[in-house]
């Protein structure tokens, strides 16, 4: 009976249980494997995940704040994973542990089309931006990025490549994507971020932020014609690519994606 989970710290809000269960009933595992979220502490991480595979664990998603931490404990690392610095996912075999990261490809899954020659801003240098940069280099986009305390942002652009940029709103962008935490919290993405609310149809606005309902810079992208994507549909792809990781099949997306809005 495989057991898979998320580890958080707080990890209650998480919506990955729901839809990898509905994800695990809907191809007929749902009676073998299960999916839990376990909260779990930063100075008690490493122990928890080195017990997980004796425990009958096959796999785990790991989510804010252990994602640097579960690659340092890996005994093996994707190419992905080492390049970005983080891990999202781990795969439990034997008493060897493995560590991927699936969010910079579920980022570029979750676009509409290929980031490939695009002028991309990226907001933020923290977990979630490194794999958005590293992941849109990868695609070739010509990536800036932007980020409150600007030591990062250069810091971030000289390990992994892009450039870093002090005043966005000079730029003509066609895709932005905040992987700050603004909005988490209700706040209003044109005080805090530099960017003003006027979008246009050309352009692709990403908010890696989700919650219950539609984020504000969400909402003005739309109103503009803009094209945009959630956090949710981020969180649905990468959740596609660690399940099909672990168990070999073929991943529901329509099942992941309804329990992931529910
Ligand atoms: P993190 O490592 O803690 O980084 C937080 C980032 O937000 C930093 O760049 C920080 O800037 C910036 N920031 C925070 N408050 C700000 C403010 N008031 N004004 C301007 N910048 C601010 O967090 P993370 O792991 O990168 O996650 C960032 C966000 O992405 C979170 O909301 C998280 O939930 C979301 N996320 C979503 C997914 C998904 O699947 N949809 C996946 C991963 C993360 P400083 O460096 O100046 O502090």
């Amino acid at each position: 009976m495989p057991r898979l989970a998320v580890l958080g710290y707080p990890v209650a809000h998480s919506r990955s249980p729901a839809m990898h269960n509905a994800a695990l009933s809907q191809i007929g595992l749902g009676d073998e494997w299960s999916y839990e979220a376990i909260q779990v502490a930063p100075d008690a991480f490493e122990a928890r995940a080195r017990a997980m595979p004796g425990e009958g664990f096959a796999g785990a998603n790991v989510t804010v704040p252990h994602k640097s931490a579960a690659l340092s404990l890996a005994d093996e690392l994707s190419e992905t994973a080492r390049e970005i610095g983080a891990a999202n996912t781990l795969v439990f075999a034997g008493d060897e542990i493995r560590a991927e990261n699936t969010d910079a490809e579920g980022l570029l899954r979750a676009l509409p089309a290929s980031a490939g020659g695009k002028r991309a801003l990226v907001l933020g240098a923290g977990g979630a931006a490194r794999a958005v940069v590293w992941a849109l280099l990868r695609e070739g986009a010509d990536v800036g990025v932007w980020n409150r305390t600007e030591l990062r942002s250069q810091h971030l652009c000289e390990e992994l490549g892009g450039e870093p940029v002090v005043d966005p709103e000079q730029g003509d962008y066609e895709l932005i994507v905040n992987s700050t935490a603004v909005g988490l919290r209700g706040e209003d993405p044109f005080a805090e971020l530099p960017l003003g609310p006027a979008f246009s149809s050309e352009q692709t606005v990403v908010d890696m932020v989700y919650g219950g309902e539609r984020t504000a810079l969400l909402r003005a992208a739309e109103a503009a014609g803009a094209g945009i994507v959630d956090g949710i549909e981020i969180l649905v792809q990468q959740g596609v690519l660690s399940f099909e990781i672990w168990t070999g099949r073929e991943a529901p997306v329509e099942t992941m994606r309804a329990a992931a809005r529910a």
